[in-house]
C-alpha cells in the first residue's frame, strides 16, 4: 500500500501548497473573480457528473458564501441544522429560506441531543484532533493498533512511512492526562481521566444529518472554508485546491484563498444579513475589518479549543447570559457511570487547568465590584 509519504510526493504536495499560498496573497478582487471561476467550474462539473449541489450554511462564512452564490446565479439550496446556532444566526437561515435538519437519529428512532451525546460519547474538548486521539486510545481495537501505537509513540509503522517522530504523536502535556489508556501495552505510566472525551458530537449534530441529507438528494456541497482559518483543514484545502472531486469526498470551497478580511469586504459589498451575535462590520483604527460582537461563533457549549482562550471565555459568558443553563452545563448534565454522580463541564474544565467557577469569573466578579476594576 503506498504511504502517506509516497502519496505526497506523487501528488507533489509541496508544490501544491505554495502555488496555493501564492494565490492567498493576491488581492480582494483578484480573490473575488477567481472563487467566482471555482463556483461555476464546480456547478459545471456536478452537471457533468450528475450530481446535484447545496450549500452546508452555519455561521457567517457560510451564510455569506450563500448569498454569494446567489449573486453568481447558482441557486444551491442552503441546508444547515440550525437550531444548534444562536437564535440570531436562525433568524437569518429562516429569513434566506435554508432548510432546516434535526441532529442525526437514534436506534430508537429519536433524535440526538448534546447531553446524550456527551454520556454516551464523551465531551468534545481540546480540539477535534486531540479528542479523536483520546476516543482512540480509550477504545483500543486490533484495527487501530497501529494508530494508538502512533499516538502514543510517534512511529507510524509502515503504512505511514515508518516515520519515528510523526505528528500523529499527541503532545507530552496531553498524552501525561489522557495517555494511560495505553499504559500496559506501551509500558507507559500517564493519566486516565474519569470523563469520557470524543470527535463525535459534531458527527451525530451536525455532519450525519448534512451528509444523510445530501445523500438522499445526490447532492455534493459548497463549503464556506477558508485554509487561512488553520486547523485540520487547512493543509488539505491548500493541497487538494477550491474544488475537489475525490474518491470518498467531493466538495468546493470557493472562498478556500480568502482570509477574513475578504470574508467580512464581500458580506458587506453582498449586503449579506449579518446576524446580531456579530454586531456590525466595521473598519478598526488600523483600517481592517472586523465584527463588533463575536468574530466566530459555534454551539456555545463546545469545549474544542477552550484551553486556548482568555477568560472570559466561552462559558464565563454563558454564565452572565443564563445562569440556570450554565449551572446545568457546569455540574449537571451527564452522570458519571461508576459513581451514579451528576457532572459536567467543571469535571473537565478541571482536569485540564481551565478556570472556570463564578468566584473567578471576571465577568461576574467585575459586576459584584460595580464594574470599575476596583475592589
Ligand atoms: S461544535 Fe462542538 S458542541 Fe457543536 S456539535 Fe460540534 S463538537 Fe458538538
Amino acid at each position: 500500500m503506498e504511504s502517506v509519504i509516497e502519496r505526497m510526493q506523487r501528488i507533489d504536495a509541496k508544490k501544491r501548497i505554495a502555488d496555493f499560498m501564492v494565490k492567498e496573497k493576491q488581492d480582494y478582487s483578484f480573490k473575488v473573480k477567481y472563487a467566482k471561476i471555482r463556483a461555476r467550474e464546480f456547478v459545471d462539473e456536478c452537471e457533468k457528473r450528475n450530481f446535484n449541489y447545496h450549500v452546508s450554511v452555519g455561521g457567517l462564512d457560510s451564510i455569506t458564501l450563500f448569498v454569494f452564490l446567489r449573486s453568481i446565479g447558482i441557486d444551491a439550496p442552503g441546508i444547515s441544522v440550525s437550531y444548534l446556532e444562536d437564535s440570531s444566526i436562525q433568524k437569518v437561515h429562516k429569513l434566506l429560506g435554508i432548510e432546516r435538519l434535526y441532529s442525526a437519529l437514534k436506534p430508537d428512532g429519536t433524535h440526538w441531543n448534546k447531553q446524550e451525546v456527551l454520556q454516551t460519547f464523551g465531551f468534545p474538548v481540546l480540539s477535534k484532533e486531540i479528542a479523536s486521539k483520546i476516543e482512540l486510545l480509550a477504545n483500543p481495537s486490533d484495527k487501530n493498533k497501529t494508530v494508538r501505537h502512533a499516538i502514543v509513540t510517534g512511529e507510524t509503522g509502515e503504512y505511514g512511512g515508518n516515520q519515528k517522530n510523526s505528528r500523529m504523536k499527541m503532545s507530552q502535556k496531553w498524552l501525561k492526562k489522557f495517555g494511560g489508556y495505553a499504559n500496559d501495552e506501551e509500558g507507559v505510566n500517564y493519566d486516565i481521566p474519569t470523563f469520557k472525551v470524543s470527535a463525535r458530537c459534531c458527527y451525530y449534530l451536525k455532519e450525519k444529518p448534512c451528509d444523510d441529507w445530501a445523500k438522499e438528494h445526490n447532492s455534493v456541497p459548497f463549503l464556506g472554508l477558508m485554509a487561512s482559518e488553520g486547523g485540520r483543514r487547512a493543509k488539505s484545502l491548500r493541497i487538494n485546491g477550491c474544488n475537489y472531486f475525490g474518491k470518498s469526498t467531493i466538495r468546493s470551497a470557493p472562498f478556500a484563498i480568502f482570509n477574513r478580511q475578504d470574508l467580512l469586504q464581500l458580506a458587506l459589498d453582498l449586503k449579506v444579513p449579518i446576524p446580531d451575535i456579530y454586531g456590525e462590520i466595521v473598519k478598526d483604527e488600523n483600517g481592517l475589518l472586523r465584527t463588533t460582537g463575536a468574530q466566530r461563533t459555534g454551539c456555545s457549549m463546545c469545549g474544542f479549543g477552550i484551553h486556548l482562550e482568555k477568560r472570559p471565555h466561552r462559558f464565563d459568558q454563558l454564565a452572565v447570559r443564563n445562569i440556570k443553563e450554565w449551572q446545568f452545563w457546569m455540574t449537571s448534565c451527564v452522570t458519571d457511570e461508576m459513581t451514579g454522580e451528576k457532572y459536567g463541564w467543571g469535571r473537565v474544565l478541571d482536569y485540564i487547568g481551565v478556570g472556570w467557577t463564578l468566584e473567578t469569573n471576571p465577568l461576574i466578579q467585575e459586576g459584584k465590584n460595580g464594574g470599575d476594576g476596583q475592589d
